[in-house]
């Protein structure tokens, strides 16, 4: 077939797909309505999870990736979630048809304001008309005049934070929030020709603009910023200028908008770099309560002392989650503070209308800003294996009763204190992402010894996701016992292993070596390693200590559990809370193995200490075929968690073959894990 007739083969097979999602999405209408006739809740997770395992299980036999065919599905669902809620909120559109919203926005079109409202409106069907205003005030103004009907208003970034002048707007206003929409913001470099980005004398930006930018923007030292109100309205400014040295920082669609070229995309600090929005009216709209929503409040509290916290406890005694908490100045009264909250709740239930009850008497003042559906979609976990036989309550409870940690005081002085239970009865649970360590839930950390190359994690990263395991590790700085073997793939590997977690939506961990290193790791990495050999160094575990991301600290291979334990306290004691104990084989005189497996510590240390503790049985058997027992044995005697190391071709391996497990025998053990 030549080329061309196979683009027109493809382009008829885009034609199709494209017909059929507006064919799902037909059917997706038809079933809210059953679920309206019958107030059925919008999201139901079982049947979403069961529609992705049929999928996947289709896939597999056709040959479609099942990584990339859940997220593919994700979208799908989203827009249909989406489609749904928008259905509930707003039931006439249909039959109403075509009707116009008009929306005021600081900035013109092209401006994030403006794409981010396109997102938010794109399900109501409606024609949408903006009315473009130079300042936040003049935005809600123009709502409170009815010159417009909604106002779409950016209220937070998740690199610079909040936007102050919109908090302190939403004070004064008698507008309430109906809504909100997050936006990724990828910000380019922009300008009227396509110049090398080094040719460039000026940039126009908006403030926030440049300052999630301004790692880039220090490497033009002879680019001039020339601060602009908004980032549509600079990219016009260089649109009509048609200066080839002048630049300003855009979205993707506003260059587009306004026909200029991009001349460097992703220039932001963070990759991740997000701005939440507001949806303001003047009418309070009912939220349905089978949607998820959320509240805003503003409140001042009592001039007592330990007010806020009376405040906050009770949020908590009603259970009721904070999402935000942001405190602004009150204008005139030097030094004293108005907090926004933001909580999942709708001020139509009993329970919030209880909470705000109980919370006035620690207030001195307090408003509602509004109830809105939560925007944010939860994706349906999947858990891709096959069901495995569940096991008998009796057992349950018989391997619960052998890992309940005794925990009874002990006389003698210790030389640690953060770590102990004295100190901390409850157990330390430490969040990584959406995974707990130190819960309920048995947490498998798997990858290989080191990184080794990109596809080489891509594919280990693939493997520990479809076997349902949570955390990827991957050596970066190796620490090996010979100066000639294979150090590790250092800074290149970590941009491998950090971009093989974002694709398979996983959080990773690498070791680190030394000092300098730590804070630099701690930005690409999920969670920082400190290995057996590193167990007491010093001035590693203070670094350590002094970072905001958890720690795996492993027990050194000639370490007593109380050495471990004071290694740990070294951490604790910088403020950072967040370690992971980890045994991984001692010396003994024992030689049949690499190492040898203290079991036994695992008990010890849950009596001794509330922090977690897993077990890595690879590097301390260090033969691949003993590895599954002892990580099967891991489970039964309480640890928290394991972390084992697989390969795609272990013989081919760079460091550690011998012990990494073959791809089948992960998968093998993943089942016989949840089999206990
Ligand atoms: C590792 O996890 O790759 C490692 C080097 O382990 P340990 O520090 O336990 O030897
Ligand atoms: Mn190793």
């Amino acid at each position: 077939m030549s080329i061309e007739e196979l683009r027109d083969k493809i382009n008829s097979v885009d034609t199709e797909l494209i017909d059929l999602l507006a064919k799902r999405r037909g059917l997706s209408k038809e079933v809210i309505q059953d679920k309206n006739d019958n107030k059925n809740p919008i999201r139901d997770q079982k049947r979403e999870e069961e529609l992705l395992k049929r999928l996947i299980k289709l896939g597999k036999q056709k040959g479609v990736d099942q990584h990339f065919l859940t997220k593919v599905f994700y979208e799908i669902i989203e827009d249909s979630i989406r489609l749904q809620q928008s259905h509930i909120l707003n039931p006439s559109k249909e039959v109403t048809g075509k009707e116009r919203l008009t929306i005021a926005i600081q900035g013109i079109e092209g401006a994030y304001s403006y794409l981010a409202s396109q997102k938010y409106f794109a399900y109501s069907n409606k024609e949408l008309e903006f009315v473009s205003k130079k300042r936040f005030s003049e935005v809600v103004e123009a709502v409170e005049k009815g010159e417009a009907d909604y106002a779409v208003l950016p209220i937070e970034n998740t690199t610079s934070g909040g936007i102050n002048e919109v908090y302190d707007l939403l004070l004064h206003t008698t507008l309430t929030i109906v809504g909100e929409e997050t936006f990724q913001v990828k910000h380019c470099l922009v300008a009227s020709a396509d110049v090398s980005v080094h040719k460039i004398k000026k940039i126009y930006a908006h403030y926030q603009a440049a300052a999630q930018c301004s790692n880039f923007l220090v490497t033009l030292p002879e680019a001039r910023i020339e601060y602009f109100a908004d980032t549509a309205m600079s990219v016009q400014k260089i649109a009509e200028e048609k200066n080839p040295e002048f630049a300003a920082i855009a979205s993707e669609e506003a260059a587009n908008l306004f026909k200029v070229n991009i001349i460097r995309k992703e220039i932001a600090n963070q990759e991740e770099n997000h701005t939440r929005f507001l949806i303001i009216a003047r009418n309070i709209s009912k939220v349905d309560n089978r949607l998820p929503a959320k509240t805003s409040l503003v409140m001042a509290t009592s001039h007592a002392p330990g007010s806020l916290v009376k405040a906050l406890s009770v949020f908590d005694a009603y259970k009721i989650n904070l999402t935000k908490l942001e405190s602004r100045p009150i204008l005139g009264n030097p030094w004293e503070q108005m907090f926004y909250v933001d909580f999942e709740g709708n001020r139509d239930d009993e329970n919030v209308q209880n909470l705000l009850d109980d919370l006035g008497p620690y207030l001195r003042f307090f408003k509602v800003l509004g109830s809105y559906p939560s925007q944010v979609v939860k994706k349906t976990k999947l858990d891709l294996h096959e069901s495995v036989d569940v096991k008998d309550d009796a057992y349950v409870e018989k391997i619960k009763e052998i890992q309940k940690p005794i925990v009874k005081k002990k006389a003698k002085a210790k030389s640690y204190k953060l770590a102990s239970r004295e100190y901390k009865e409850d157990d330390t649970i430490v969040k990584v992402r959406d995974v707990e360590i130190g819960g309920d839930d048995f947490v498998v950390i798997g990858g290989p010894c080191s990184v080794e190359s990109e596809s080489q994690i891509f594919s280990c990263a693939n493997e520990v996701k479809v076997n349902g395991a949570q955390i990827l590790r991957g050596g970066c700085f190796k620490p090996r016992t010979s100066p000639y073997s294979f150090q590790g793939l250092e800074w290149d590997g970590l941009n491998y292993l950090e971009a093989a977690g974002k694709e398979y939506d996983l959080p990773v961990i690498t070791e680190v070596l030394a000092p300098e290193q730590v804070l630099a790791v701690a930005k690409q990495s999920d969670i920082i390693q400190i290995g057996a050999r590193n167990m007491q160094n010093f001035s590693l575990l203070k670094e350590a200590g002094k970072v905001h991301r958890p720690v795996l600290l492993k027990r050194g291979m000639m370490s007593s559990i109380d050495e471990l334990l004071n290694a740990a306290e070294y951490i604790l004691a910088q403020g950072n809370r967040q370690v992971i104990l980890m045994e991984r084989g001692i010396r003994t005189f024992e030689t049949a193995t690499r190492n040898t497996l203290d079991l036994s510590a695992i008990p010890v240390l849950k009596e001794l200490t509330h922090l977690p503790i897993m077990v890595d049985p690879s590097h301390a058997i260090g033969e691949r075929d003993k590895v599954a027992p002892m990580a099967l044995a891991s489970k039964i005697v309480g640890a928290h968690g394991i972390m084992v190391e697989f390969h795609p071709e272990p013989e081919k391996a760079l460091s550690d073959g011998p012990q990494a497990l073959r791809y089948p025998q992960f998968a093998q053990l993943m089942i016989d894990l949840k089999k206990l």
